[in-house]
């Protein structure tokens, strides 16, 4: 016979384990209930998607679709992916659904994973999480304030106050190419000079040239244009009206005129959360307004904004802050022989159903190793049933922590356990 085959994860995936989960799910419900308070609610799309709708979205151009796609043929030869981002598939569900025709704006937030194909690297996964919300219908720069509101009341009720709120506008269709244009004039004396990425940009996609994380493409770009200085009327005052909401807000920003974000569908306002514990890649939130992408996926003309969480990168914040917070159990069930297990069975029972974490031994174990077995588990309490116990009608009960014990009717011990789950929460 051959040895068994061991299995370990793929490459740039991992598995999120206790006590860690405890921050994401911590995390994920705070979310639920700070999000729902705006009226958001949650929609669940697939996670494989047709590769068009990626493609036309986010932008052929872009380093997501060029490089890090997760694309494979399925059975049937269609070109698949699984997605990289959330808003590609809320649009195209928001769409599909015809939900433009209820009253606006319509609010959606997801949570679950997403995938790139990119060479794993720290604090890059190619499995990775996010939480993301998108409100489409209202065009207004109250909105874009409020989104962003949102974003700080959730992340401060997490306790993450040392954050930078990046903004900036990247303009419309009809302001864009000439900020586009006065790029490309900027970089022309030294477009041989730039990386080979930008190089392409150069072509195609100029703003990404701001985005650039090579050295040489960051010192060339000293001095080039500010998109303030482009930007239509229309989008100018939309975003002096986005500063004047945030400062009425008391959201301290600071405007980063080279934060253009990764995808093409952004227009007008675009942002981030940073924080400087995170090293190079230190957004922890990033998002910004989409006004026409339900359009380009055949829906009537519609505002959008968003943003999506890294939860990896939020998990971490976390973890840094206050660590793992670790639970234990409140109570071993420690029966000795056979008649005492089925009595502890139905004692564990009863505990579970007042909402107690109730370990149990199990038949065959001696005394020592079972209490053992709680020491290591660091339960607090242990109930001890034994057939000298059971004739009484009682058991006895070690308090773990302090060490003392005693005796208790059996009718009684969810009375007296549960005086103890005030220590709990
Ligand atoms: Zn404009
Ligand atoms: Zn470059």
């Amino acid at each position: 016979m051959s040895s068994p085959e061991r299995y370990s994860a793929l490459k740039g995936v991992q598995d999120i384990l206790p006590p860690d989960i405890s921050l994401w799910q911590r995390a994920e419900s705070l979310a639920r209930e700070v999000f729902s308070r705006y009226g958001f609610q949650e929609i669940r799309t697939p996670i494989i998607e047709p590769t068009a709708l990626f493609t036309r979205s986010i932008g052929e151009t872009t380093d997501i679709v060029e490089k890090e796609m997760y694309t494979f043929p399925d059975k049937a030869g269609r070109s698949i992916t699984l997605r990289p981002e959330g808003t590609a598939s809320v649009v195209r569900a928001y769409v599909q659904h015809h939900l433009s025709g209820l009253p606006s704006p319509r609010k959606f937030f997801y949570a679950g994973p997403m995938f790139r194909y990119e060479r794993p690297q720290q604090g890059r996964f190619r499995q990775f999480h996010q939480i993301g919300v998108e409100a489409f219908g209202v065009a207004s720069p109250v909105l874009d304030a409020e989104v962003l509101s949102m974003l700080k009341v959730f992340l401060a009720a997490l306790g993450l106050r040392e954050l930078r709120f990046e903004v900036n506008s990247i303009g419309c269709e009809n302001c864009r190419p000439s900020y586009r244009k006065a790029l490309q004039d900027f970089f022309s004396g030294v477009r041989e000079d730039l990386c080979p990425d930008c190089q392409r940009r150069y072509e195609y996609n100029p703003l990404r040239i701001l985005d650039c994380k090579v050295e040489r493409c960051i010192e060339l770009r000293r001095g080039a244009p500010h998109v303030s200085d482009f930007l239509c009327e229309e989008c100018k005052s939309h975003f002096e009206k986005v500063l004047a909401a945030l400062g009425l807000l008391r959201i301290p920003y600071v405007i980063n005129h080279e934060m253009v974000r990764g995808l093409d569908y952004y227009t007008r306002t675009t942002f981030e959360v940073t924080s400087e514990h995170l090293g190079a890649q230190k957004a922890v939130a990033a998002g910004g307004r989409y006004d026409r992408l339900v359009e380009e996926f055949g829906g009537p003309p519609t505002p959008g904004i968003g943003f999506a969480i890294g939860m990896e990168r939020l998990t971490a914040l976390l973890s840094e802050k206050e660590g793992v917070v670790e639970v234990f159990p409140d109570v071993y069930i420690a029966p000795l022989g056979e008649k005492a297990a089925a009595e502890g069975l139905l004692i564990a029972e009863r505990l579970r159903a007042k909402g107690l974490w109730t370990e149990s031994g199990y038949e065959g174990s001696s005394l020592r190793s079972q209490l053992r077995r709680a020491d290591k588990l660091a339960c607090r309490h242990v109930i001890i049933v034994g057939d000298d116990e059971l004739s009484s009608g009682k058991v006895k009960w070690k308090d773990l922590k302090t060490g003392s014990q005693g005796e208790v009717e059996i009718p009684k011990v969810e009375e007296f356990l549960s005086s103890f789950r005030t220590d709990v929460g």
